[in-house]
């Protein structure tokens, strides 16, 4: 027997080996506790809804794959000091409450655009799709996705959010740091969807988001999200049409209740200031109150010729000036960012292409998945957003 009633397609899950430990996966993860509340997911609730109505901004930040062995409390209380630091300085140049919600206790599956990659000596692994999924080593045996990494992807979001919480403790609720994912892996997402005093909600996250390769109106993805009482995000890309986002909105959002969804734009700097704005007219005009973020990461993506992944800062502060003017323009509230960004002094994103061919490119490079914006870079993307929002 399925413990899963989503019987709509579900895009971008692994091919896992071995369905009755899928389904054992499933069974142990909804015996286990909801790893959030609903008082927790209540209160981002209605911090949130302040951002929908333009009286807040929002911050979602951190690594585009979270790794297992990054649970520790020394790790993940960098990382929640580092996005309180940029959240903060958001803060006082906006002169508005600030909502920092990281990528963080559940970011541990990815969705691929491809199912092998090929290695410089010619074999081809299939991909690493997150910690929850399978091995980022290089070895074909540990590249087979492995149910029980679910399990263990519970037990390393559990060990993350007990440091959130404690970190919680003494601060007024203004400073809370919350947790989301990308809602990617059913399996994962399913068992621990929970009962609560308001309907169903995603136990497994505070906030979630679907990706911008599941975001299909009639797809799973869509119907767990629609299924759940809690804060979502939607990232739309560049091949989004007016009419998809209309529809979004109104199955994620039909009551129009302010905070409810967020629409996460990634159309990168090329394409944004051409695509956004009947986006933005056709939501204000048919749908109602969203949260309208600039996620300037994921359309600016570029290789080297040796195949390593970077992103041009010069090429994501002007998806986010144009992102801020375009939503200005029609009297919308541009609400913040969501950016992959990290407290370590990474060379991960550049400047320009004249940086990455040459012999010192890229001397501490250590994402797993997407290159991230180190502190210096973070603080250029967020005076880029200040300036353009004054
Ligand atoms: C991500 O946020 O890491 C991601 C895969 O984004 P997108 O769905 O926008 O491509
Ligand atoms: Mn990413």
């Amino acid at each position: 027997m399925t413990l899963s009633l989503n019987t709509a397609a579900a895009a971008q899950q692994p091919d896992w080996p071995d369905g009755e430990l899928v389904e054992r996966a499933r069974r142990t993860l909804s015996d286990l506790p909801g790893l959030t509340t609903e008082d927790e997911i209540d209160s981002l609730r209605e911090v949130l809804a302040a951002a929908a109505l333009g009286e807040a901004l929002v911050l979602q930040g951190g690594d585009c794959a979270e790794r297992f062995a990054d649970a520790e409390p020394g790790t993940v209380r960098r990382k929640l000091d580092h996005l309180q630091g940029v959240a903060s300085v958001l803060r006082s140049g906006a002169e508005l409450p600030v909502v920092p919600i990281g990528r963080i206790a559940g970011q541990y599956a990815k969705p691929r655009s491809t199912s092998h990659e090929e290695l410089p000596d010619g074999r081809s692994l299939p991909s690493y799709r997150g910690d929850a999924v399978n091995d980022i080593a290089a070895d074909p045996v540990l590249r087979i996705p492995d149910p029980d990494r679910l399990l263990t992807a519970y037990h390393s979001a559990r060990a993350v959010l007990d440091t959130m919480r404690s970190s919680w403790i003494g601060r007024p609720a203004a400073e809370r740091v919350y947790a989301a994912h990308e809602l990617l892996l059913l399996p994962y997402e399913e068992p621990l969807v929970r009962s609560g005093s308001m309907g169903k909600f995603a136990a497994s996250a505070h906030f979630g988001w679907v990706g911008e390769r599941t975001r299909d109106v009639g797809g799973a993805h869509v119907r767990l999200a629609e299924s759940v009482q809690n804060p979502i995000g939607v990232k739309i890309g560049p091949a989004v049409t007016p009419v998809e986002v209309v529809e979004l909105v109104h199955k994620l959002n039909p009551d129009r209740i302010p905070g409810r969804l967020t629409l996460i734009v990634r159309m990168g700097a090329s394409e944004v200031g051409r695509r956004l704005p009947l986006l933005v007219e056709e939501v204000a005009r048919h749908a109602g109150p969203v949260i309208w973020l600039s996620d300037p990461m994921h359309g600016n993506t570029s290789r080297t010729s040796g195949g390593v992944k970077t992103r041009f800062l010069p090429a994501v502060l002007e998806e986010v000036t144009t992102f801020v003017r375009v939503l200005r323009e029609r009297g919308q509230w541009p609400a913040g960012l969501h950016l992959e960004l990290t407290p370590d002094p990474v060379t991960e994103c550049v400047d320009g292409p004249e940086e990455f061919e040459g012999r010192l490119a890229f001397p501490d490079y250590r994402s797993v998945c997407d290159p991230r914006l180190n502190p210096a870079q973070a603080a250029q993307v967020v005076d880029a957003f200040l300036l353009a929002a004054r």
